[in-house]
């Protein structure tokens, strides 16, 4: 069954180059963000389906990786072109399982694609080494090779872009790939398989196998301790993430973390105030808040702190909400009642400790899972959402005074994903790019992501970079190899 989606959208598993259902038959539901409706259901799977998965990906690896790395970019390249190509169809499916407005699901499926066209290419220049040797009678050669059979396994908020943004580079490198998409956002991840197939990706070297919520552990620990997998990738919550390390690490597996964060947003006296005013709005409100990358703390210093305060709150009231579909709406509904129920949480605790409320709060009237854009002042380091990731439309405020103050503020979280700083003074661009613990920073800007940059975090938000040069290596193994060799025959 499949309603209000693209006719080609597959809603079985895929495992081996066959679309397949669940041994046991069962299925899980997939809804519509908006409106609470089915829209289709998929396999729900277990260890045994993701062990089938991972023996396909051992089996097409040989093939794979025998290939030119220019015979895999035309596939990967020929699989970008597709998505681009049906862009709107592939948008349309992420807004309606994930909510996120339709603008937006546009952007990413062009982000997502950019992965499959910089890491086509980034597969070509995988460059080993010649080390100049260490004795006269040795040669020194380095280089390296897919690291094999790799998992994946990826979040809602972004369903299309996390899964290429992983697979991408691993095709790239020659190995195959086994996926395990978030039970919100499957048919996203199973249409990105359906172009991929149509690209002509073999069959058995990409493979998504789906499950509800309540096999999710299942999987993962298949995937973390099956002895055929070398590499899991993940993006998801911190807390996820450590389960998984401990289980890779009880298996020397390679893991790279894509985790939380809790951006911390600042604006100086000398930003240019309407930048800083656009960069907030964007940053914070993008996707709901719901991304990792969103401004969970917005300092702004004192000098001009009460007007931007004041104007964000007159911006975010403005903002319009409605379903992802609909024209004109910037902000779609949160991926479930959960989401909802934290979200008050956070404004709930921050009022009791003093911030005010400058607009929204509560439940939008829309109903279901909509929120009003929310805008807090007056936060400090001891309420929930300074410590915890809120992931909605809530912006928090504080006044800062000085330079120091504020870093001392901004690097007081456990997490170290992205910050953003506003300034017109260029030393302290140099010295907050330098002092502020995250693997990204925004400067003057409110939009960092881009396949040729690497992303990543740092402290709690994980390792690894996905994305740019750096991007592929998490996928590759070095291998040294030392040749001995003997003078020519008959000379001494
Ligand atoms: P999550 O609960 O950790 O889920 C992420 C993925 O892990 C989903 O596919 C989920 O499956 C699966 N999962 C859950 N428990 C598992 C287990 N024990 N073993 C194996 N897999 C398991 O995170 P989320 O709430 O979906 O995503 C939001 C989080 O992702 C936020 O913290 C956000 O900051 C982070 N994020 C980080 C980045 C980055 O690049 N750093 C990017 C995007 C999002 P189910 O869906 O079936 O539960």
């Amino acid at each position: 069954m499949l309603t209000d989606v693209a006719p080609w959208t597959p809603t079985d598993a895929y495992v081996g180059g066959d679309w397949v259902e669940a041994d046991e038959g069962r299925r899980f539901a997939v809804t519509n963000k908006a409106t609470g409706e089915v829209i289709g259901e998929v396999p729900s799977m277990t260890a045994v389906e993701t062990r089938r998965a991972i023996e396909a990906a051992e089996a097409a690896l040989p093939a794979w990786r025998a290939r030119t790395a220019a015979q895999r970019a035309e596939i990967l390249q020929r699989w970008a072109a597709l998505m681009l190509k049906q862009r709107d169809e592939l948008a349309r499916l992420l807004t309606l399982e994930q909510g996120k407005p339709l603008a937006e699901s546009q952007a990413e499926i062009a982000y997502a694609a950019s992965f499959l066209q910089w890491f086509a290419e980034e597969g070509r220049r995988i460059y080993g080494d010649i080390i100049p040797p260490h004795q006269p009678d040795k040669r020194i050669m380095v280089f390296k090779q897919g690291i094999g059979v790799a998992c994946g396994i990826t979040p809602w908020n972004f369903p299309s872009a996390m899964v290429t943004r992983k697979a991408a580079p691993a095709l790239a490198a020659g190995c195959t790939f086994v996926l395990k998409p978030a039970e919100y956002t499957p048919l996203s991840a199973l249409a990105v398989a359906a172009l991929g197939e149509q690209a002509g990706v073999p069959g058995g070297v990409f493979n998504v196998v789906t499950c509800d919520k309540a096999g999710a552990a299942e999987i993962g620990a298949e995937m973390t301790s099956n002895p055929v997998v070398r590499k899991v990738a993940f993006t998801g919550s911190t807390a996820t993430g450590k389960i998984l390390m401990k289980q890779c690490a009880e298996h020397m597996k390679r893991i790279s973390l894509e985790l939380g964060g809790n951006a911390p947003f600042i604006v100086f006296d000398d930003a240019d105030f309407a930048a800083a005013l656009e960069g907030a709005l964007i940053c914070k409100f993008r996707n709901s808040g719901q991304t990792c990358i969103s401004a969970n703390r917005i300092f702004v210093q004192r000098g001009i702190h009460a007007r931007f305060a004041a104007a964000l709150a007159e911006r975010a009231a403005d903002l319009t909400v409605g379903s992802g579909l609909e024209s004109g709406v910037q902000q779609g509904p949160l991926i479930s009642p959960d989401a909802v129920a934290k979200v008050e949480r956070h404004i709930a605790d921050a009022q009791a400790r003093g911030a005010r409320l400058l607009t929204g709060g509560r439940r939008h009237t829309l109903g279901g899972t909509f929120f009003e854009p929310t805008v807090l002042d007056g936060i400090d380091q001891e309420m929930e959402l300074s410590s915890a990731e809120t992931f909605g439309p809530v912006a928090a405020l504080r006044p800062f005074d000085n330079e120091d103050e504020v870093i001392r503020l901004a690097n007081d979280t456990p997490y170290g994903l992205a910050a953003y700083v506003y300034t017109e003074n260029n030393s302290r661009v140099w010295r907050l790019s330098e002092a502020l613990e995250s693997g990204i920073v925004g400067m003057n800007t409110g939009l960092i992501s881009t396949e040729v940059a690497p992303f990543g975090g740092m402290k709690h938000s994980g390792f690894g970079r996905e994305g740019s040069k750096y991007g592929i290596e998490d996928w590759v193994e070095v291998k040294y190899v030392c040749v001995g060799i003997r003078p020519a025959e008959g000379e001494a």
